[in-house]
């Protein structure tokens, strides 16, 4: 019976179709549809190019399916994809020049390169770091050999590195249903570096730490706190010293002391590291911030400036009650702490937690504190982690810098 084998499931293209919720997310520019939301599919292969569908079988575009996610299908194109490989290359060569273009980058070797749906290239991450380039694989669609290969090639064209890491997530790989992959060198010899961000040099080393090594999300944020950085400054999640290098070397001189707190010791001797490699010492304690803090408050001790990231408090929106509660006691502590004309930089990276929430939780502290706030800035991650406006995650990091007077 040819006719009913040429158009059987297996030799026709993938397509999948979306009820009227479905699609109306994508009408609205979401990339994302769930699979509860598809109302028909002819089984598409896990990590497959589909053809996405309305109810009546009209044609809305070109998305990458996982067979596992609750994410079913991610959009790639809202036209069709002949060639998937050729069309990342394309979107990983505009990331690069969208940076370029509008000079998002110029006073850093290190930033993001590309930053998954924000740079229209769902489930992939590439941070560069000087010579190093550190890659995040996080789709079916994206792990594919022939769509790696093109992810190398181009990368290597257009920065010319000397290594090519990729880190993985066993969590992600698992959830994706892909065969379990170690973090390493995907290509050249190079996984360690230097680089220098706002005119400061941090060491990179693409298989320690924590993300992807560094927090360059707040890089244009370090430089802005270093703006109102005074007097004694703590830093009170710390890391490997992103805000409390730029408040000791980059606020001219205007902060007397700079101490850095963290309860991940790894993390301090990278911190202790990077401070050598500008040439300073500071003090670096290895301690949980909460008690740390609530210790300092009880024998009276005094700031002019302090820098609260911590990790994110809400991972899922069910947390967000408990969540709001933890920054509003971290904050109220640290502006008890500050003396009047103090500097608070404060910030929140749960996606949950939007900017009106944090301003907020920020403004009920200061209530309880008994102080008024001015707000000096409200920022977010830096231009190189682009927002795209009908996509709520790609707005994560809020990073408010408020002067407190009595
Ligand atoms: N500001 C840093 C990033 C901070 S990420 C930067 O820009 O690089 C959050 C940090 O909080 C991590 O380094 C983690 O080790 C630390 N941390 C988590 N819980 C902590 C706690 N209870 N006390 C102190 N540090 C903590």
């Amino acid at each position: 019976m040819p006719k009913r084998a040429a158009s059987s499931p297996k030799h026709a293209e993938p397509f999948v179709k979306l009820s009227t919720r479905g699609a109306t997310r994508l009408q609205a520019r979401h990339p994302w549809v769930y699979r509860s939301d598809i109302v028909e599919s002819n089984d598409p292969p896990p990590g497959s190019v589909v053809r996405v569908l309305d109810s009546r079988g009209k044609f809305l575009g070109t998305a990458l399916y996982s067979s596992s996610s609750q994410i079913a299908i991610r959009m790639i194109s809202h036209g069709s994809v002949p060639d998937l490989p050729a069309l990342i290359a394309e979107r990983i060569r505009g990331a690069i020049a969208y940076r370029k273009e509008n000079d998002l980058v110029s006073n850093t070797d290190a930033y993001r390169v590309v930053f998954s749906e924000a740079d229209f290239l769902p489930g992939l991450i590439v941070d560069r770091y000087h010579d190093v380039l550190s890659l995040q694989i996080l789709t079916q669609a994206m792990d594919a050999a022939p769509v790696r290969a093109a992810i190398v090639q181009t990368l290597r064209e257009e920065l010319r590195p000397a290594g090519i890491v990729e880190r993985v997530e066993a969590r992600v790989r698992e959830l994706e249903q892909l065969p379990a992959l170690d973090s390493g060198l995907r290509w050249g010899e190079k996984s360690a570096t230097e680089v220098s961000m706002n005119g400061i040099r941090f060491h990179y080393e693409a298989l320690e730490g924590q993300k992807t090594g560094a927090y360059l999300d707040q890089r244009e944020n370090y430089a802005a706190a270093a703006r109102y950085a005074h007097g004694e400054a703590l830093d009170a999640f710390c890391y490997q010293g992103g805000f409390a290098l730029h408040l000791a070397l980059g606020s001219g001189g205007k902060c007397s002391s700079v101490t850095g707190v963290d309860s991940s010791r790894p993390a301090l001797e990278m911190a202790e590291k990077n401070a050598a490699l500008n040439g300073r010492e500071l003090e670096w304690i290895e301690a949980n911030a909460f008690d740390l803090l609530r210790e300092y408050a009880a024998a009276d001790r005094r700031y002019d400036t302090i820098v609260l990231d911590p990790p994110a408090f809400a991972k899922s929106k069910r947390d967000l009650e408990k969540a709001l509660g933890g920054y509003k006691e971290l904050n109220l502590r640290a502006m008890k702490m500050l003396r009047p004309g103090g500097i608070l930089v404060t910030c929140s990276c749960s996606f949950h937690v939007s900017a009106a929430d944090f301003l907020g939780v920020v403004a009920a502290a200061a209530r309880d504190a008994h102080k008024d706030l001015r707000v000096a800035e409200s920022r977010g991650a830096a231009r190189d982690h682009p927002i795209l406006v009908n996509v709520p995650e790609t707005s994560y990091l809020q990073c408010l810098i408020v002067c407190v007077s009595d």
